[in-house]
């Protein structure tokens, strides 16, 4: 797990940022982007990414885009670029320009001219597989393509030819000219042009030929004048090649620096695979509240300052490593602790009859909404003759260290009364179905007179007052901290746990969540945090998700 304890000390990529302003380059200027492909939603990892590009950017009062790395027409779509938008905002940041690689593509396609022109560019006629095998290996050096002399009338025409849609796809790509002897692969004359007689999803039927990856990224990144190009490390070996690119079309150079992408336990961190789940409907959509998405936490109830904050607290490094998602959960609990309102809810409800309790009476008792926030007031919960409490809040023969309700016992009823339980009342099977119970009047508000005291505290809701409304309980994904790796070999479909969703549909809420909404959070005292799920209804009622626990559950079952 990484930390940076240390806020002052500043990362590496902000210790180079912070030399180049130094050192005056770029004239002091500071420019960055975030770049996602829109072939998918975003997910924790990229949040990684948005907040290290727009953190720079705004702690040197330097600027960051957000540009969509729209070059592979077959997998992008528009639903992706909205969600993308959304969820950058969602996060808190706002972006100086938008733009898409797709604006660059006469620009692109002029600089692929300018490097045929110079010799630096041909036409190949190879096969994709005859490619890979003159490409050689790590081992051995690669075989110039017999195509690899044409002359430069012929190449420009027959890249006119490609981009004028006369040829079918596979026929012929652009490649660099640079060295097939390479000990880095990606220098080995790098595909720049393919064919693809596809509809794009900005440019219609514009274009039959799109921009490889490494063609696109380094010139848009020049012609937007970025000035720290900021990837994940997979990108390292491909550096000489975005400054080869730049530096032969004698365009503004970027510096491009890599970073260790975030892994995450109990999760994937790839849209590939997070598209899978959606497709194969192992989840609801992609922004199913299980889902490791920007889009799934917010609707399973996280804030965005908890990820923000998680995002600070991992800092960036240079080496990969895995996160525990504990750290993420400790992070959201940290700010949910501070800005969550209390209220009652019990899951698991047995009803409670106050025996001496007036029939047909009601009253209201003074409850505080948020301890750690003063400003957040009071309510009222109203308290009646029947109540319902949690089933694990009560025992008829209890072990020695449960002191909650139980034959003979008294317990505070949260902001009401100290209650004693007299009888258990039990079904034919012998099932516990209500209790009988008798309040002391004198202990209005939780305190008794006479200094009694009680060992336990818990919560409940009156019976007539309380909403019914169904609650979802949410577990880890994956039951394989690292599902992708796993010791089997197995693939990660099969390490989805079955149990990761549990649905409880008797749940009854204190009165005041009627008016709760999506986005609002809430502590269910002694439960855990929960939000109104922005997507389902229940017999037109709201259905709440579960957050988090208010303690790690988890690692107590792992035994850790
Ligand atoms: P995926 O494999 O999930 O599709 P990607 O890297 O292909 O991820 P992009 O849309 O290309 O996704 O990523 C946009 C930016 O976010 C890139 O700069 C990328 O390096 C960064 N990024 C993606 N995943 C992570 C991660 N897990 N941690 C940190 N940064 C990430
Ligand atoms: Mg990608």
């Amino acid at each position: 797990m990484e930390q940076d304890t240390d806020k002052k000390s500043l990362d590496f990529i902000r210790t180079i940022i912070t030399e180049d302003i130094t050192s005056n380059k770029n004239e002091g200027r500071v420019a960055t982007r975030f770049p996602p492909e829109p072939n998918g939603y975003l997910h924790i990892g990229h949040a990684k990414s948005i907040c290290l590009n727009f953190g720079v950017a705004e702690e040197f009062g330097g600027s960051c885009n957000l540009r969509f790395d729209d070059t592979n027409p077959t997998k992008e779509d528009t639903e992706f670029v909205e969600s993308i938008m959304e969820d950058v905002k969602w996060l808190g940041f706002n972006w100086d320009g938008l733009y898409y690689a797709s604006d660059y593509f006469q620009n692109l396609y002029e600089f692929a001219v300018q490097l045929i022109k110079n010799g630096k560019a041909y036409v190949d006629s190879l096969s994709s597989e005859e490619i890979r095998q003159y490409r050689g290996t790590l081992s051995e050096p690669g075989k110039e393509s017999p195509f690899s002399n044409r002359s430069v009338e012929e190449n420009l025409e027959l890249f006119e030819k490609m981009k004028n849609g006369e040829f079918e796809e596979g026929a012929y790509v652009l490649r660099a000219k640079v060295d097939m002897a390479s000990g880095n692969l990606n220098m080995r004359d790098p595909i720049m042009y393919r064919i693809l007689k596809q509809h794009h999803h900005r440019t219609g039927d514009t274009w039959n030929i799109y921009p490889m990856y490494d063609f696109a990224h380094g010139q848009s990144d020049s012609i937007e004048k970025i000035t720290h190009s900021l990837c994940t490390l997979e990108f390292e070996d491909h550096r000489p090649l975005y400054n080869w690119f730049v530096e032969q079309l004698g365009i503004y150079a970027p510096r491009q620096i890599e970073f260790a992408r975030l892994n995450l336990t109990y999760t994937v961190l790839s849209k590939r695979k997070l598209m899978q789940l959606v497709r194969d409907n192992h989840v609801s959509g992609w922004d199913d509240p299980r889902m490791p998405t920007i889009s799934g936490l917010r609707r399973r109830g996280y804030t965005a300052a908890a990820i923000r904050n998680f995002c600070e607290k991992i800092g960036v490094t240079k080496h990969d490593s895995v996160t525990e998602v504990a750290l993420l959960e400790h992070s959201l609990r940290d700010d949910l602790n501070k800005t969550a309102l209390r209220v009652m809810g019990v899951l698991n409800p047995l009803k409670i009859v106050i025996t001496n309790y007036p029939e047909d009476s009601s009253e209201e008792l003074d409850a505080i909404n948020n301890p750690e926030d003063e400003s957040a007031g009071k309510r009222k919960v109203p308290f009646s003759k029947e109540l319902y409490i949690e089933r694990d809040d009560f025992m008829e023969d209890p072990p020695k260290k449960f002191y909650r309700l139980s034959p003979g016992r008294e317990v505070r009823f949260r902001y009401a009364y100290f209650i004693t339980c007299n009888e258990v009342i039990k079904d034919e099977e012998g099932n516990v179905i209500e209790l009988h119970c008798t309040y002391d009047p004198e202990t209005k508000g939780g305190n008794s007179p006479d200094g009694r005291k009680v060992k336990a505290t818990i919560h409940w809701v009156s019976a007539k007052h309380a909403l019914k409304r169904e609650v979802k309980l949410y577990d880890r994904l994956f039951t394989e901290p690292d599902p992708e790796h796993n010791k089997e070999g197995k693939d990660f479909i099969e390490l989805l746990n079955p149990e990761s969703l549990k649905v409880l549909d008797n749940c009854y809420l204190e009165p005041s969540l009627a008016e709760a909404k999506p986005g609002e959070n809430y502590q269910f005292e002694r439960i855990g945090y929960f939000t109104v799920d922005s997507m389902s209804y229940k017999n037109g009622e709201q259905v709440f998700n579960r957050t988090v626990t208010l303690r790690d559950a988890w690692a107590k079952v792992k035994g850790r």
